[in-house]
């Protein structure tokens, strides 16, 4: 039989079953589930507590790592490794580290593309191939941390000792998280479960144009992860253009859903707002985005100057240009952040490294 089932798919309760299911006693499954997700094995035959049948069996009829590495590009900071891989089904995803203030911060992907079609990011051009599964998404998390468990002094030109932890998760790299939530969801369950991998869900940002009935869900969960909302216009006319789902969600909806996603959660909210010359950046733009911001306590905006995308008409705003939008929202009391490093903590070339391998050109670019 072939290897069809992906191990990391099955949460600890569905690893029980499948070994009920194959005439096992049901504590087997928690004992895989703690090497897959606390020890991070990727080879059957390192389950030693197994007996040497049921060792066989999964070697013959299942997997752990879908992930083949194709390509990997570091920045020349040492502080940013981009992958990209391939799934068994040949459909390739990003996903990045990101050393930054102390953090060893994964970005990862959520779908094989993506459906929303913002005009100004790389992933969004090519459409959506297909949601990912829930084991695809965590052996992104587990493909760093592995990396960064080994006690290899050599880090191989990225600024940091080993060995060491991953300590934070964005989901920000290909694809709408919200578009496919129960794989998500189950996928942070598992990284954040304090039983095995236990990475806070503090520690856990997930980006999200605004799909305002999982913003409703979301708030229900018992997963305290940050909400990151990316806004990129203050009216709904500009932002109707930039993120085309907002012809569905306008702006004062979302706001409003916002507004009682605080309420229940009590957690703040960030927003990204990508700065676009001539687009988005005007001094009037500024002071309606904080009229927009007013009902939201405690609201946050990362700027960002925008990462140009080949064959993209949109260009970065200047310095001056988001220095003068970020004190007119300072001024109205909302906090904000500019990444003038591109893409380092966004990592907003998601999406690039994979059209780069279509295109040949476009890796000199991402290189810088
Ligand atoms: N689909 C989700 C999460 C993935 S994108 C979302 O859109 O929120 C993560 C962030 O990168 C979003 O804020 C997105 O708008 C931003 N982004 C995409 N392309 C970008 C680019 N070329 N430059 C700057 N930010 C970009
Ligand atoms: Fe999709 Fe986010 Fe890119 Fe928009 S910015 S196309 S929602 S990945």
């Amino acid at each position: 039989m072939s290897q069809s089932i992906l191990l990391l798919d099955y949460t600890r309760e569905q690893l029980q079953e499948l070994m009920t299911s194959w005439g096992q006693p049901a504590y087997r499954g928690k004992q895989i589930y703690e090497w897959l997700h606390k020890f991070l094995v990727t080879d059957p035959q390192q389950m030693t507590n197994l007996p040497k049948t049921l060792r066989e069996r999964l070697a013959s009829e299942t997997y752990i790592n879908p992930l083949e590495l194709i390509l990997q590009v570091d920045d020349a900071r040492g502080e940013t490794r981009k992958a990209l891989f391939r799934l068994p089904d040949g459909a390739t995803i990003e996903v990045v580290l990101m050393l930054y203030n102390k953090r060893r911060t994964v970005c990862i992907s959520t779908q094989v593309g993506c459906g929303i079609g913002c005009p100004f990011c790389a992933t969004g051009q090519g459409g959506l191939t297909r949601n990912l599964s829930p084991g695809e998404i965590i052996a992104q998390v587990h493909w760093f941390e592995r990396w960064l468990r080994e006690a290899n002094s050599d880090s191989e030109g990225l600024v940091v000792e080993r060995p060491t932890r991953v300590t934070n998760i964005v989901v920000m790299g290909m694809g709408e998280p919200l578009a496919n939530y129960e794989a998500t969801m189950q996928a942070l369950r598992a990284i954040a479960d304090p039983k095995t991998f236990a990475l806070s869900a503090r520690n856990i940002t997930l980006s999200t144009v605004g799909l305002i009935p999982k913003i409703e869900q979301l708030a229900e969960e018992d997963l305290p992860v940050r909400l990151a909302v990316s806004l990129h216009a203050p009216t709904d006319r500009l932002r109707n253009k930039l993120v085309p789902i907002n012809k569905r969600y306008h702006l004062p909806k979302l706001i409003h859903a916002l507004v009682r996603y605080q309420e229940k959660t009590n957690r703040r909210v960030t927003f990204e707002y990508a700065m676009m010359r001539g687009i988005n950046d005007s001094v009037e733009q500024a002071e309606l985005l904080a009229d927009l911001l007013a009902p939201i306590r405690k609201a946050h905006v990362n700027l960002i100057p925008l990462n140009p995308t080949p064959g993209s008409p949109y260009q970065p705003s200047s310095e001056e240009a988001v220095r003068r939008f970020q004190a007119i929202l300072e001024r109205a009391g909302i906090t904000t952040t500019v990444r003038l490093r591109r893409g380092v903590e966004i990592s907003a070339g998601c999406g690039q490294l994979r059209q780069a391998v279509q295109q040949p050109e476009v890796l000199k670019f991402i290189r810088e």
